[in-house]
């Protein structure tokens, strides 16, 4: 066992002392290694529950919040999940490891070739595309479960559009300090709205959102 294979048992427990209980959550954040989905200098910090540089201006979320959005998905094993920002590509692994088929869309070129290049080298079932994720990812529409890591002004329409019934939208909502997780699902084509409070994104850019 290493010192990283220590760390990040200890980082899944502390989870579970915070109120994750999805044992499939659990279980997928203690085998992906976050530390090579951080550069050299911070990955020391790899399992502190926090969020980290990425280059770019952009951050690798603080795991509490990849665990928990991950488990407000309810995902099964097979769901097809779209992601909205890719960054580091760690919450797409971490779905790809609960056994989901993810799609995720990055606007920043440079994130996006070393996320691949990470999803490659781990053999993910993970498929990547630079663009504008606000539009979402129309060719392998609907989903069973969407997540955006950047906070929005609003949901974007063409999200709502692409969820499957019965699927969940996960997206943090708010102004730029501060915003709400919003989990949206879809029911005989109506949308039920769930809230949690008290997070902080760096900003959703695009077309429908900043
Ligand atoms: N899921 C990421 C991870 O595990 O490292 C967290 C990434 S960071 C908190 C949010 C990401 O959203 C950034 O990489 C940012 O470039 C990206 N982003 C912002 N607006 C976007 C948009 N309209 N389309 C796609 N990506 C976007």
């Amino acid at each position: 066992m290493t010192r990283f294979d220590i760390e990040r048992q200890e980082l899944v427990e502390l989870l579970r002392t915070r109120g994750i209980s999805d044992e499939n959550v659990l279980g997928a954040i203690g085998k992906i290694e976050r530390h090579k989905f951080v550069g050299p200098l911070f990955v020391a910090k790899a399992y502190e529950d926090t969020a980290l540089p990425i280059g770019f201006d952009q951050t690798i979320s603080q795991p509490y919040t990849v665990a928990f959005m991950s488990q407000a998905l309810c995902v099964k094993r097979g769901d097809k999940i779209l992601e909205i920002g890719t960054g580091s590509g760690y919450q797409a692994a971490v779905l790809a490891a609960m056994g989901c088929r993810v799609y995720t869309v990055e606007r920043h070129l440079g994130l996006l070739d070393t996320a691949r290049k990470m999803f490659d080298q781990l053999h993910l079932n993970v498929l990547a595309k630079a663009g504008d994720g606000t539009l979402g990812w129309i060719d392998y529409a609907p989903y069973d479960g969407i997540i955006v890591t950047a906070g929005s002004p609003t949901i974007p329409e063409p999200l709502k559009a692409q969820m499957a019934e019965g699927g969940r939208l996960v997206i943090p909502v708010g102004d730029k300090q501060e915003q709400t997780i919003m989990i949206l699902t879809r029911t005989g084509g109506e949308y039920i709205l769930q809230k949690e409070t008290g997070f902080k994104f760096v900003p959703l850019i695009g077309k429908n959102a900043w």
